[in-house]
């Protein structure tokens, strides 16, 4: 699911300990220069390079920065794990050596997953499945544009509920239940320190209970006092439990809290190392469980695993409280779930007795207004918008919205806003799910400074899979801009305004318009313009503007030129500048997007692939820290 940046490497063993790596390393030979990567057990998404130098081991950490490059402490950045290598395979730039030859892993050798590794697509699974109520495409396409942001998420709140997890407990409690049953030494527990909000690790030692302050630094790292530092608890206990860090001794037997006691079956009396660990995998999971329906279940307020409503009521606020050091998700819009299953609520004829209308008008256009609105359901009330048609309007745009909502109800897919139906009143009126953020463009202006380059990504490759799956179904947009790219909240996108938009034949590639219209010039690839041929590609050429409109926060493409003006400067060659906040690689993507000739133009299968791995990679990012460790501790 979540590629990890180093599988590709034959060099890479993935979550390995320090002295399997150093085992690895003595069977390859001991050369200088002999070198392995393996997973770092501390950093969410660092690695650890360990090199042979003069029949000696040294293990250097490299973490993951906050804009998405690795780094060894003190070192250059570099993208990936592999330009890292091979920077240091010409230059040793402060290690001991320079890297002179791959321990290569044996066919035998597969890469070791980590524990969360293992567990992390299922944990999405359960989460995107009980959160979104969703199943099938809809279930993959939520998990592809979600995964990075739910897998900081899950792995940094996954202490929670772990069995030796036991809360708000204070001193006295921890060592009341540390007392009772058996107390072998290292039998221990972790809790929340009562009003300071930071953690403390309580631990049996010589039948007497110490308490440890968990520290935490201003980055958010975990540590014991001089100890190394994690980014999540659960991974300093791991760590604990190999390595004593200053404590009496290594974390043993967990103290259980009251949740894992009653769930927590009992050992069979003769079990092998493998019973042990398929045990502890499903304990693991099992708790892993109680995190997913937990998170789950501080969002919706739901008490039992019960799935959520479907619709709730539109009384409720658009965004319910988060947590303020980490980003909304598309999950935090409690006024309406965007990602519901739509033939709950779909009803291609709305009853006019079903249609509250509101006075707040969302917008405009050459139809009429678009109201917002609520639609009374089966199972409750669900915002929308509604567009209305003014009566006064000739039949010519009558038939121009019947056809936008016939294209629009043929689409199903959450980053496509939906229609839910049309209802023929007083006016005709077609209801849509609610995006109340607005148009792309004038949020990302009047957010700058809270809108980072990263959510603009996220964003745009909610975009790219919206499109993917339009260029699929053989539809054509023909207005893709940012004005029609709407937010439901600051993470969650949506493609809207299917008035140009075409259906194209099963055997056709593209839709020739007799004439030409009130065109959007400036979104319009040469073909369009020239010939008035439309297809997915001349889609991504739109799409590139989209993106160089996001990545300027809201800018105006081609500044003051006109549509004649533009199309010279497109024949002359020359494309618009980066914005300033844009990632090259972002850039590079656009420009592919305005390859001149739409046959060597990609498609969106391909826009899609490159704005996923890219979005991929800027996720699971360390926090930056002061002072690093130089070296990765043993396990
Ligand atoms: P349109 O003609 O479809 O581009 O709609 C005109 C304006 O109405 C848009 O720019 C939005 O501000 C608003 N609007 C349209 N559809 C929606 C929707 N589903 N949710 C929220 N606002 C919408």
């Amino acid at each position: 699911m979540s590629i990890d940046p180093a599988a590709e490497l034959p060099f890479f063993y993935g979550s390995i300990s320090r002295s399997e790596a150093e085992q690895h390393l003595k069977l390859a030979g001991m050369a200088d220069g002999l070198f392995l990567l393996r997973q770092c057990l501390r950093s969410l998404g660092g690695y650890v390079l360990s090199i042979v130098s003069n029949l000696e081991f040294h293990h250097y950490s490299i973490e993951k920065q906050l804009n998405g490059t690795y780094c060894i402490t003190g070192g250059k950045p570099h993208c990936g794990p592999a330009e890292l290598c091979e920077f240091y395979s010409k230059d040793s730039d402060g290690l001991v050596c320079t890297l002179k030859k791959p321990c290569l892993r044996s066919p035998d050798t597969p890469i070791q997953p980590g524990v969360f590794d293992s567990l992390r697509e299922n944990m999405l699974r359960e989460y995107v499945k009980q959160t979104w109520n969703l199943e099938g495409e809809a279930m993959e396409q939520a998990i592809i544009s979600q995964a990075p942001q739910l897998e900081k998420l899950i792995a940094t709140t996954a202490h929670e509920k772990m069995p030796w997890y036991h809360g708000k407990v204070g001193r006295n409690e921890g060592e009341r239940r540390l007392y009772s049953g058996a107390q072998p030494d290292g039998k221990f527990l972790v809790r929340d320190r009562e009003e300071s909000g930071t953690f403390a690790l309580s631990m049996m030692y010589g039948k007497t209970v110490y308490h440890y302050q968990i520290l935490q630094d201003k980055s958010g790292k975990y540590s014991m006092p001089e100890g190394t530092k994690f980014d999540t608890i659960w991974q300093l206990v791991e760590y604990l439990k190999m390595k004593p860090d200053g404590l009496m001794t290594v974390l043993g037997e967990a103290c259980l809290n009251g949740r894992a006691v009653e769930k927590t079956p009992s050992l069979p009396a003769t079990v092998s190392t493998g019973h042990i660990l398929t045990f502890l995998s499903q304990q693991i999971f099992h708790c892993l469980r109680f995190i997913l329906l937990s998170l789950f279940q501080r969002r919706t307020g739901a008490n039992g695993y019960t799935p959520p409503p479907r619709a709730v009521p539109a009384a409720s606020t658009p965004v319910a409280a988060v947590p303020a050091e980490r980003e909304v998700l598309p999950m935090d819009c409690s006024g309406f779930n965007p990602y519901h299953n739509p033939n709950d609520v779909r009803r291609f004829n709305i009853q006019r007795s079903q249609l509250l209308m509101d006075e707040v008008e969302l917008g405009s256009g050459n139809f009429g207004s678009v109201k917002k609105g609520v639609l009374k359901t089966d199972s409750g009330q669900i915002d929308v918008a509604i567009k209305v048609l003014k009566s006064e309007n000739e039949k010519l745009v009558k038939e121009e919205m019947m056809r936008e909502a016939e294209i629009m109800h043929q689409l199903s897919n959450p980053f496509i806003v939906r229609m839910l139906g049309l209802c023929n009143a007083e006016n005709l009126m077609l209801v849509m799910e609610m995006a109340s953020a607005g148009p792309l463009n004038k949020f990302l202006n009047s957010n700058k400074d809270t809108v980072t380059a990263e959510n603009i990504v996220n964003l745009m490759h909610q975009v790219s899979m919206g499109m993917k799956y339009l260029e699929e179904k053989n539809f054509v947009h023909r207005d893709l801009a940012a004005r029609n790219v709407l937010l439901v909240n600051q993470q969650f996108a949506k493609i809207s305004d299917f008035g140009l938009s075409k259906a194209l034949g099963e055997d056709d590639n593209y839709y020739k318009a007799r004439t030409a219209g009130k065109w959007p010039l400036k979104w319009y690839a040469p073909e369009c313009i020239i010939f008035h041929k439309f297809s997915s590609k001349s889609d991504v050429w739109s799409f590139g503007i989209t993106m160089w409109e996001a990545f300027s926060y809201g800018g105006k493409p081609y500044k003051k030129m006109k549509g004649p003006e533009v199309i010279r400067f497109i024949e002359s060659g020359s494309r618009m500048d980066c914005p300033a906040a844009c990632p090259e690689r972002m850039y590079e993507l656009m420009k592919e997007c305005w390859t001149y000739k739409h046959e060597e133009r990609p498609d969106f299968k391909k826009v899609e692939e490159s704005m996923r791995f890219y979005h991929y990679s800027l996720s699971n990012k360390v926090k930056p820290e002061g002072a690093a460790a130089d070296a990765e501790p043993d396990k």
